[in-house]
This record gives structure tokens, sequence and C-alpha cells, in this order.
């Protein structure tokens, strides 16, 4: 399903306007956790929750990371993002991210397990969540410069933080590299 019109638009802007709410340029990396603590949301790591027994800690670190990356978590008028350490630091973010762009979308809460049926139905949130949270990490401008500098995507994924695929799906989807061998003469 296609995004509502002006999606696209309108994450590029949040982009932009939490970038200079920070004083940072347009294509400058911003660590989503800093956005979020603006917010008032905590991001905590797995480890960070006390209470939470020894095995449960041991499975959602081990043999269960994968099922886990993040999740949002309501406490009231709060929330809590918590983050699997378990994962890379990329990873990480990109999760990080897409938890905290459910909460700038204002999606309704939704199971983080579901079964296949339960996953279809989310896919347009999901989707919303994915975007939003990529154009937050590299924005189109962010995308331009990596271009124009000619980094290459694992150099590109350090300096913003983000997992190698999220840079180049951003790099993609952005036509960034394109526009940078056209405006060169180079096809
Ligand atoms: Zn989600």
């Amino acid at each position: 399903m296609p995004f509502r019109y002006g999606f696209k638009a309108e994450s590029e802007r949040r982009a932009a306007e939490w970038r200079a709410r920070f004083k940072l340029r347009s294509e400058e990396p911003l660590d989503p956790r800093r956005i979020a603590q603006h917010m008032g949301i905590e991001v905590v790591k797995i480890s960070d929750l006390v209470g939470l027994k020894k095995t449960s800690l041991a499975h959602l670190m081990g043999a269960g990371a994968k099922d886990f990356s993040a999740a949002a978590v309501g406490l009231g008028s709060q929330w809590l993002i918590v983050e699997n350490e378990a994962h890379s630091i990329g990873r990480r973010t990109n999760s990080v991210a897409h938890e905290l762009s459910h909460l700038l979308l204002k999606h309704p809460p939704h199971p983080q397990f579901g079964n296949g049926g339960m996953r279809n139905h989310w896919k347009q949130i999901e989707d919303e969540a994915d975007w939003l949270g990529g154009t937050l990490l590299v924005p189109r401008p962010a995308a331009l410069a990596v271009a124009v500098e000619g980094l290459d995507i694992d150099t590109a994924a350090t300096r913003y933080g983000v997992s190698v695929p999220l840079m180049r799906q951003r790099l993609n989807a952005t036509g960034a590299m394109i526009q940078v061998k056209r405006s060169r003469g180079v096809n």
C-alpha cells in the first residue's frame, strides 16, 4: 500500500525541524535518543529493567534476540523505549528511531509479537514508522552529502550510526546517488 499523500515530504520536514531545534545542519547525524530525551521519553536497555528475571534477560539477549529489537512501552502518560543491547549499535539505533516514529506519528499501541495476520493488519503503520525512522536518521540532505563526498556505504553507516542496509536503502530511496552522478555528467 502506498503512503498517504505528503507523508514522505512530512517525514523530511520533521527530520529538518528536529535538526534545527538542536542547531544541527540538515545533513548532520542525529541520534534519535536525543529526540526521545527532548520529548521526555526515557530510552533504556533490557539489562536496565530492574526485576527482570535472569532467565528472561538471557533469553532476550540470546536465542530470543532475533524477536526483540526495541519496544515502546506506555507508562500512564509517559513512554519508555526499551532497546536490545544484544544487537549491533546500528541496528539498535534503527530500532529506536522506528519506535520513536510510532510515538511521533501517534500510532495506536500494537502487539510486538503478532502472528502473520496481525502483522499484515499493522503493515501500514509499520511501514510509516520504518520510513519516518529512516528519514530522521538519514534525511535527504544527508544522503546527498554522503553521495557528494563519495563515501562508501560502511563509512556512511558508521558516521550516521545506522546499519549498512538502512544506509543503502536511504541512498536508493532518496535518489541521492543518481542525482550526484547526473550532476557530475556521469551515467
Ligand atoms: Zn513497529
